[in-house]
């Protein structure tokens, strides 16, 4: 059932997030829901959200819902709309995306495989945070604070120095500063792997095509609803956002070699170079890829799969989202699973205020034990599974026709590893967040 998540009561903690991307914007604003006092910090000067596409899961809207209703409303204003051109029969779909059926055979149109039920919604990533940007309270976030250090002094407050120079107090400090995470770095320490992200071996290339593009080359069906086009070495995805005015395209290629700058996880590309890599590729793939700007930035795909965190706090500082499980997009659940995190932190600090805890320093720690252990072993998870399935994309089977029911059999994984996300039990989540922290509070 909904639970309204306001209403608390006892003493309460000063709350500093840290990191104003779609994570630390929606746990904001639940604290705010419950009259928790929160400050938000961005190192940037303003919300620098991507004019790229993104989709959130039914699972995740319900997240949402239960954080504070105006988010998913955000969500519809700020032009969601379904994967699917049929309301509430959305489909992951996957597709041969190499050269093996031409459009005139009749296997062209038959997808490799279905799977429903995910609820997707996708958006412009921009437009989302800056209709979210509207419910924040005057002087909630503040601009141009990059955090450099943390330190905890003897009083047991908590001070947060600023690059501007400045620095603040808080009881608690929250990470939602992504996959660079500073937050992280302090509760690691510079020296140990777990603080710096890993590549993975795949580079992205991303952009927003006018639907009208989109409609020419792929056809009313294809161009309105979710498709993966899949191969030896690369996959394309593509699904409708911005009220159907924009597709989505996100292209990932195999990349063996290493990248030269981990300081830099975006690089100059070129619709040539993509072009020249899907060469032998289906001609549709070619031409939507011939669409598409002809500088393209290349993302490389980073995440925290070789050096889980063996923690996601330490005292009273804690990191969610990215900042804590930053993931390659392949399951399209990086931040799906950063909003279930938003919730859980809710209920948490929901419960840290209600208890009227003699010891509130205490009372968040344990709060951030119990965060912890709740989302974990989810969250990390989702970081391997995400590697995986980009491995089935690209398998190599599939330019081979010898071999194309070998490669076929991972839809039946890819199935179980779909609905594991799709289909989470939030409520038991909450149930249990809940379950425990009281069950600690009294050890
Ligand atoms: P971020 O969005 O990285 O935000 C971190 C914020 O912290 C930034 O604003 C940054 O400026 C700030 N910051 C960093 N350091 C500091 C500091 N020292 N001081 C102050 N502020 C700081 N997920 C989905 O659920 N669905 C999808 O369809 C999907 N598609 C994706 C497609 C691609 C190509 C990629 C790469 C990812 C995709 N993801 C998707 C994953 C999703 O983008 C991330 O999981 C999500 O954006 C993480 O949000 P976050 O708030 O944790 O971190």
């Amino acid at each position: 059932a909904d639970r309204d998540v306001g209403g608390c009561g006892g003493p309460k903690p000063h709350i500093a997030i840290v990191g104003g991307g779609i994570v630390g914007v929606v746990l904001t604003l639940g604290l705010i829901k419950q009259a928790i006092p929160v400050q938000l910090y961005e190192q940037a000067q303003g919300f620098r959200e991507l004019g790229a596409g993104i989709a959130f899961s039914a699972c995740a809207r319900r997240c949402m819902e239960l954080i504070d209703p105006s988010i998913p409303q955000a969500l519809v204003r700020g032009g969601a709309v379904s994967i699917s051109d049929v309301e509430d029969q959305d489909c992951l779909r996957w597709i041969d995306g190499y050269n093996q059926y031409r459009p005139d055979e009749p296997e062209y149109q038959k997808p490799l495989a279905q799977i429903g039920g995910a609820g997707f919604r996708g958006c412009r990533r921009d437009e989302f945070l800056e209709e979210l940007s509207k419910s924040l309270p005057a002087g909630v976030i503040k601009f141009g604070k990059r955090l450099e250090t943390i330190e905890i002094q003897a009083d047991g407050k908590i001070i947060l120095a600023f690059g501007d120079g400045t620095q603040a107090e808080a009881t608690a400090v929250i990470g939602c500063d992504g996959i660079k995470s500073r937050v992280r770095k302090h509760m690691y320490g510079a020296k140990n792997e777990v603080s710096y992200p890993q590549f993975t071996h795949k580079v992205a290339y991303r952009a927003l095509l006018p639907m009208t593009d989109a409609l020419e080359v792929l056809g009313t069906w294809k161009a309105n609803n979710f498709h993966h086009h899949v191969g030896p070495g690369a996959h394309m995805t593509h699904y409708p956002v911005a009220n159907h005015k924009a597709l989505n395209v996100v292209i990932v290629l195999s990349d063996p070699q290493p990248w030269p700058d981990h300081d830099n996880m975006v690089a100059e590309g070129s619709r040539e170079k993509l072009e020249a890599a899907l060469q032998d590729w289906h001609p549709t793939v070619l031409k939507l890829v011939r669409r598409l700007p002809d500088k393209l930035n290349t993302w490389a795909l980073f995440d925290l799969g070789d050096y889980p965190l063996p923690r996601y706090n330490a005292g009273r500082i804690c990191v969610a989202g990215d900042a804590a499980h930053a993931t390659t997009p392949h399951h399209g659940a990086g931040a799906c699973l950063g909003i279930e995190d938003a919730l859980c932190l809710n209920i948490l600090l929901g419960q840290v205020c209600s208890n009227n805890n003699a010891d509130l320093n205490h009372a968040v720690e344990v709060a951030f034990g119990v965060f912890d252990k709740i989302r974990r072993p989810r969250t990390q998870w989702l970081v391997n599974s995400s590697r995986r399935a980009c491995d089935l994309y690209h398998q190599q089977e599939w330019a081979d026709p010898s071999r194309r029911v070998k490669a076929e059999t991972c839809f039946e994984e890819m199935r179980d590893r779909s609905y594991k996300i799709w289909h989470f039990d939030v409520d038991d989540m909450v149930r249990q967040t809940q379950a425990e922290y009281n069950r600690r509070l009294l050890d």
